[in-house]
Parts: C-alpha cells; sequence; structure tokens
C-alpha cells in the first residue's frame, strides 16, 4: 500500500487532524543515504514532521526547507517539501551510532542535540520568509509542535515516530498533526493531551496494518472524525544532470577548463537522493561554450 496523509476535521469542530503513512518515505530515504538505525530514526522523523507542517500550512506550489541545527553527532538535516505530498532531505552523519535512550528507544534526542529548527517558506513572492525556533528536546515531534505555536501561532500536536527493524530496514514510520481550533474547549484540550499519551507509538499501529484513518478514529472516535482528503506522499527528487550542469556552468570559465585539462571530467553526487552524475570532456566543452555564448 502506498503511503498516504489523511485530512479531516472533528465533527464538533474542535481540532483538525492529520494522519500520515510514510514507511516507503523513509524506506527510500534510508535506502538512498544508507542511514544507520539512529541516523535513519533522525532523518525519517524529520521527514515525516515536514511533510505534516507544509501539507497544514503550504497551499499551491508553495514550497518550504525545513533544517534541524543541533550540535549533536548527526549534525544538520536538511528537508525540502512542498504542499503537495513531495519531501526530499538528507542527514549530515548518515551513520550515527548511539546506545538506546533510558525508554530503551533510538536516541534521537541525543543525536540531533541542542540547537534550532528554522522553516523557510517560499510563498513566491521575492524573498523566501525565514523562521528560527530553539529546540525543545530534539526529538524532533516536540520541535515542531513548538515551531506551530511560536512561529505560526497556532496550538498543535505532532507526533513522529519511526520503527527500524533489526537488519537495519524500515518496519513503519509516520505521524500525526492536530491543530486546536478557535471553538476547543479547555476541557476538551486535556481530554485528547490525555488520549494522546495512551495510544501506542504511532510506527507501531503501523506495523500492526492500521491506516491513518484508523488512527483519527483511535484519537477521536469512530463517530467524531469527518474524512476531507487522502493525499498520496512520496519521497522524490527532482535533479537531473540537466540541472547539475547548469550550476557547473555559472562557475567561472577557468574552473570549468581546469576541470577539463586536469580531471578530464567532473563528477556530482546529489545530496538529496545520492544519485551521481558524470560529465565527460565533450559534456563540460559544451557547457564552456554555452557559457560563452551567453555572455557575448
Ligand atoms: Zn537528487
Amino acid at each position: 500500500m502506498a503511503d498516504y496523509l489523511t485530512k479531516s476535521v472533528t465533527k464538533d469542530g474542535m481540532f483538525r487532524a492529520y494522519a500520515m503513512e510514510a514507511t516507503g518515505v523513509v524506506d527510500e530515504a534510508q535506502k538512498d543515504h544508507r542511514t544507520w538505525p539512529v541516523s535513519s530514526a533522525v532523518l525519517g522523523r524529520s521527514l515525516v514532521a515536514s511533510l505534516l507542517l507544509a501539507t497544514s500550512v503550504l497551499k499551491g506550489k508553495e514550497t518550504m526547507t525545513v533544517k534541524v541545527l543541533g550540535d549533536g553527532p548527526a549534525g544538520p538535516v536538511l528537508v525540502d517539501v512542498d504542499a503537495n505530498g513531495h519531501v526530499k532531505g538528507y542527514i549530515h552523519n548518515p551513520h550515527v551510532d548511539l546506545p538506546l535512550n533510558k525508554h530503551h528507544k533510538l536516541d534521537v534526542g541525543g543525536a540531533v542535540g541542542q540547537g534550532s529548527l528554522e522553516v523557510m517558506k517560499n510563498l513566491g513572492g521575492d524573498e523566501p520568509y525565514v523562521s528560527n525556533v530553539q529546540l525543545v528536546s530534539g526529538e524532533i515531534g516536540d520541535d515542531f509542535t513548538f515551531y506551530l505555536a511560536q512561529s505560526e501561532q497556532i496550538p498543535s500536536a505532532v507526533g513522529v515516530s519511526v520503527y527500524v527493524n533489526e537488519d537495519g530496514t524500515i518496519g513503519a514510520a509516520g505521524g500525526y498533526l492536530i491543530q486546536v481550533l478557535p471553538g476547543a474547549s479547555d476541557d476538551a484540550i486535556s481530554k485528547l493531551e490525555e488520549r494522546l499519551k495512551s495510544i501506542p507509538m504511532i510506527s507501531e499501529l503501523f506495523l500492526s496494518k492500521q491506516k491513518p484513518e484508523d488512527i483519527l478514529k483511535l484519537i477521536f472516535g469512530e463517530d467524531n472524525i469527518d474524512i476531507l482528503q487522502n493525499m498520496p506522499v512520496e519521497f522524490k527528487c527532482d535533479c537531473s544532470k540537466e540541472k547539475f550542469g547548469k550550476k557547473i556552468a555559472g562557475l567561472n570559465d577557468k574552473e570549468i577548463q581546469a576541470m577539463i585539462d586536469e580531471d578530464h571530467g567532473a563528477k556530482v553526487i546529489c545530496n538529496f537522493c545520492e544519485t551521481e552524475y558524470n560529465y565527460s570532456e565533450d559534456d563540460l566543452r559544451e557547457l564552456l561554450s554555452d557559457n560563452q555564448d551567453s555572455k557575448e
């Protein structure tokens, strides 16, 4: 079953709630970047949370770049995501190796460390809109919850989780994002908080073959959910030999000439998907002449 996000509102009008399975998204990221379990969880949770955030606050052709900038061994994590469920991302250190934390879970907070969460929204204007919050715990879900409250003024709860199998492959991944709407009562909010504490980890629910709709019903009750939309989500990189070629052509002519004379070609590896592109001496000469044409 392909990954998808379910958008819903509660019938009492108090909450907007999204639940998403993203096992395929995180599996693709794990394979592309050959991440070890702790890094898989850090990158996977970041991809899941970014998808939930982008699909809830962006619209149309808007896009977002999310950076988790911690001082821990994982190093920075960078995610690009759009309003339509496409995401790509990478982690500085794909091979973080840490013991389990005190809850016997992968130590995501320890791998991320302290620092900030930066969100850059491209809303179609000349300048992106950038905002920054401190990381709360580095566990990612808390950090995105804090960002939504601080920067978007939307009281929310974000839960994300990634289950890594014994052999390092991805067993399940996904998350939820719940926004508190203006009409919500204090009583309903505290009941929701209790409920969220009592349900199993979301990746465990997906492991046991639950669907995003089932999770929304589990949280709010079978009869209190109006499903609005199911949207496919996927890990998708839009890189190509042509796009990287344009970047090479943007270098100065001397640098390109040196690639031809000294290196006899060039190799570029995409940060987001690890695809390798090779440029022969002829390819480079063509980029160089394109360059000279455009400067004349
Ligand atoms: Zn790529």
